[in-house]
């Protein structure tokens, strides 16, 4: 059995490495190159996208920023998961709120922007600050501002409405602004639904995002009544969408309460520790699942914390001497900020997670691994 997957970085790398030992061949296309490759060893195959689309059992995506004509031919296949209607949602902030409001979905208050009195009225109905996020680009906290005083409107205004501009009729460029939400601290859901509507969700994950991109997560910790809260959002949004895949919501809690942040149609970072603390990962259920394959476990069977290597080329190699860490590289070139890997650390309660993650803090500087020597402290 062939998997398509539409983009080819570290997600679609991982659903491979995931798919192999069932059995599944994967290959992605690369949307910026336009070709199809193999997603671990990078071999660029000569197949049209067409053909690629003709020959996979399923096709998938890691992102949802894909070109539209892309979407088109993938859907009319009638093999694409989660469809077109899912990844369009998780690509458009506009979207998304629609959706959360149609299945009574909490999130921040908002406003939609599309021109300067709009901007205006967001600053007096919503008050200040505001997030403001373009709806129809924007990753690991890029194409966002943050409104903190009347004296920014007029300079945040003309980048905005360059973006506004960039749209076109047919596909229309907006913003967002959202009050920001105090909130205590960010977690996320990840689950995972088949064709038959069954599904299985992960326990929740406590997040921790440095200049708008995930830095930590922390799998293990929650309390019943909010993994609950979690649980039937997921299930109203999956529902809504006859989602087939793996599908992460993130979301602010609140004094208890959760509020939705965003969605995303695909794996999703924060879900990574599932490779070492689940039976069955986010990347193997995601193929199970667009494979048409019974779903694995999703129970916590080790509490799990995963760092983020950002722009580093290089990690010390004596933390794979403390027990049970675990590496995974994405096999691309350095760049500053960017997804380089991740590492993976397991223990058997949360005090020793704790202890394991104070050990790893000694190898790992504090600018560049941001959370960690906190979290230990916090968990010990
Ligand atoms: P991702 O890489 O997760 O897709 P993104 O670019 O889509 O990131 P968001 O998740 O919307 O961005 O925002 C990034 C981070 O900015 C959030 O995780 C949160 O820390 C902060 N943030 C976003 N919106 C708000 C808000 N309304 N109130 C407070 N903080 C916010
Ligand atoms: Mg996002
Ligand atoms: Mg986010």
């Amino acid at each position: 059995m062939t998997i398509l997957i539409l983009g080819a970085g570290q997600l679609a790398r991982m659903m491979c490495l995931a798919g192999a030992p069932l059995n599944l061949n994967v290959v992605a296309y690369d949307v910026g190159s336009k070709k199809i490759v193999h997603p671990l060893t990078g071999q660029i195959y000569t197949t049209t996208l067409e053909q690629a689309i003709a020959d996979a059992h399923a096709i998938t995506a890691e992102f949802e920023h894909i070109p539209d004509d892309v979407l088109t031919l993938c859907c009319t296949s009638n093999k694409f998961y989660p469809g077109k209607a899912a990844i369009k949602t998780g690509g458009d902030r506009a979207l998304e709120k629609a959706l959360l409001s149609k299945t009574a979905v909490k999130c921040a208050p908002y406003q939609l922007i599309t021109e300067k009195a709009h901007l205006e009225q967001a600053v007096v109905s919503l008050g200040k600050p505001l997030v403001i996020k373009t709806c129809q680009a924007g990753y690991d906290g890029k194409g966002q501002w943050r409104l903190k005083s009347d004296d920014q409107i007029e300079q945040i205004w003309s980048q905005m409405a360059d973006f506004i501009a960039s749209g076109t009729e047919s596909a229309p460029h907006t913003i967002i602004a959202e009050q920001m939400i105090p909130f205590d601290r960010e977690v996320s859901i990840i689950g995972v639904r088949d064709k038959s509507g069954n599904t299985a969700i992960y326990p929740l994950t406590e997040n921790q995002h440095t200049n708008g991109v995930l830095t930590l997560s922390i799998a293990g910790k929650e309390k019943s009544a909010i993994q609950q809260q979690a649980e039937e959002a997921f299930n109203k949004l999956a529902n809504e969408l006859d989602y087939v895949g793996v599908l992460a919501i993130e979301f602010f809690d609140v004094a208890g309460q959760l509020l939705v942040n965003e969605i995303a149609p695909r794996v999703h970072n924060s879900g990574h520790w599932t490779q070492q603390g689940t039976h069955c990962s986010q990347f193997e259920n995601h193929m199970r699942a667009v494979a048409g394959l019974p779903l694995g476990s999703t129970q916590l069977q080790r509490v799990t914390a995963m760092v983020n290597v950002l722009g580093q080329a290089a990690i010390p190699q004596q933390i794979l001497g403390i027990a049970e860490v675990t590496s995974h590289w994405y096999g691309k070139t350095a760049k500053p900020d960017r997804k380089m890997g991740h590492i993976n650390i397991s223990a058997a309660n949360l005090h020793e997670l704790g202890e394991r993650l104070a050990q790893l803090s000694e190898y790992l500087p504090e600018e560049d691994y941001p959370g960690v020597l906190a979290a230990s402290t916090a968990l010990i």
